[in-house]
């Protein structure tokens, strides 16, 4: 997976830089026609395209040092994680400041671009740079971190095969002062990142071209409102399972620095090249455009009001509920005296609102989302619908995972619950 990651991206990358979004593959299987289609058809237009440069050195780091610095100094309220078995029971704080952060990062870039010290197009114009700087950023940090834990002596749950550690991580919450690290990483750059990029491409297209597109509006809403989910909502990070129990390592470091925004915006990207290619945006028909901004628009809802409902229930059982006016509130997303199962290990299972209709419905709602960011591409080329096949294989693996989980927990609580809410994905269907 460490080499792999990075070589679908550049992949990715080749097919839509060079071939309209096409998928390539070698004309025939003998030995030359392999080498002259690595050589011809993907080395040497990475080197050529996506080379390191400075321009694409400062556009990343330096918004991943200004994300830092904000996590660091900005304003929010700080909230107690779950007890650390590892650390005796303690919990650790987490300053959540990533609403603030966000609204100050907006405003700089409205204001760095309005003034013309940085053209927002240029992001997309050093893409293949910019994600290979990403990628060296994300062995670079990965590194780091697994260092400073085995200088530290921070390392645990070690399995003695350093790949294998490495690739899960040394440490568990591995921190810089204040600032725990895998929370910054987990939703301080991905979602931002991806959100700027297709921004960029609204901005390159209103540029070249004079007007923007309906598609192409419907990315960046799109992706601004995961983005603004992620900062608004995240106070409710600490008590999940990539914080509690995941190890830092490169799967949650690489993914979130580099995977991340630079596979889950091909919808925004194919949208603006086959314009640039072409002449003509890719458009739909009224009616068709309608119902996919009311498939994403009625996923973001249940994706929102889904966690929400869960989180704040699970919150307000330890005592760190506390009401914020971060926007947007949905209406249903918080329960007030919810019905739920008491099981014996002491932790409630929610099973009014959405959970009281499916086991998953936040997953249902996400697919619904992801789908929608390749429907609005039209059928010309895989690439904008890998994320919806990507992560579809994710989240049925998750869920699996933790269906296994929960039933060892909660043993009979857990049939119980099963019982009372039989289906995961769909009422009736799944
Ligand atoms: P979940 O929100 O599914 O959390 C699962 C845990 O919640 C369970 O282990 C259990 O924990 C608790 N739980 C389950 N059912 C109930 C219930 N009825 N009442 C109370 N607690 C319950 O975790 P994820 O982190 O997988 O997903 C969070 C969100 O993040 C989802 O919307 C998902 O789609 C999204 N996501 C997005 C990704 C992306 O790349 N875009 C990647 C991964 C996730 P306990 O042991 O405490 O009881």
């Amino acid at each position: 997976m460490m080499i792999g990651f990075p070589a679908l991206m550049y992949y990715f990358w080749v097919c839509l830089e060079y071939h309209q979004g096409r998928l390539i593959w070698p004309t025939a299987w003998d030995l030359g026609s392999l080498a002259s289609f690595w050589w011809n058809d993907l080395w040497t237009p990475i080197v050529q395209g996506a080379a390191p440069t400075m321009p694409a050195f400062s556009i990343y780091m330096g918004y991943v040092l200004l994300s830092f610095v904000l996590a660091y100094v900005a304003n929010g309220p700080i909230v107690a994680g779950l007890p650390i078995p590892s650390l005796k029971g303690a919990r650790l704080k987490y300053l959540c400041n990533g609403l603030s952060s966000w609204y100050w990062t907006l405003a700089l870039a409205a204001a760095l671009h309005s003034t013309g010290v940085f053209d927002l197009a240029s992001i997309v114009d050093h893409f293949g740079s910019i994600m290979t700087i990403a990628i060296l950023w994300g062995f670079t940090m990965t590194t780091l971190v697994y260092v400073a834990s085995c200088v530290q002596g921070t390392n645990h749950r070690m399995s003695g095969n350093f790949f294998y550690d490495y690739f899960m991580g040394a440490s568990l919450n591995p921190r810089v002062g204040h600032v725990d690290l895998k929370m910054w990483a987990e939703i301080r750059v991905p979602w931002p990142v991806l959100f700027f990029l297709s921004l960029s491409c609204l901005v390159k297209q209103y540029q070249v071209h004079g007007e923007i597109s309906a598609s192409l509006s419907f990315m960046v809403l799109a992706h601004f409102l995961y983005a603004n989910a992620c900062q608004k909502g995240e106070e409710c990070i600490p008590t999940s399972w990539d914080i509690f129990y995941e190890k830092d390592g490169f799967m949650l470091i690489f993914w979130n620095m580099a995977g991340v925004p630079f596979t889950y915006c091909y919808a925004s990207l194919y949208l603006l090249k086959s314009e640039l290619a072409t002449g003509k945006a890719i458009t739909h028909s009224l009616p068709y455009t309608i119902f996919l901004y009311t498939l994403l628009l009625v996923g973001y809802y249940v994706f929102d009001t889904g966690n929400s409902q869960k989180n704040r229930f699970r919150m307000e059982q330890n005592g760190s509920f506390f009401t914020r006016n971060a926007f947007p509130q949905l209406p249903w997303g918080h329960i007030k005296n919810p019905s739920y199962i008491k099981t014996k290990h002491g932790n409630l299972l929610l099973t009014s609102g959405w959970w009281g209709i499916a086991r998953k419905p936040h997953y249902t709602a996400d697919l619904m989302m992801s789908i929608s960011w390749g429907l609005i591409t039209g059928f010309g080329s895989f690439l904008p619908y890998f994320y919806f096949c990507f992560f579809l294989v994710v989240l049925t693996h998750r869920v699996s995972r933790d269906m296994e989980r929960c039933a060892k927990k909660y043993g009979d609580d857990w049939v119980e619950y099963c019982r009372r809410v039989p289906y995961i994905f769909i009422p009736y269907v799944y």
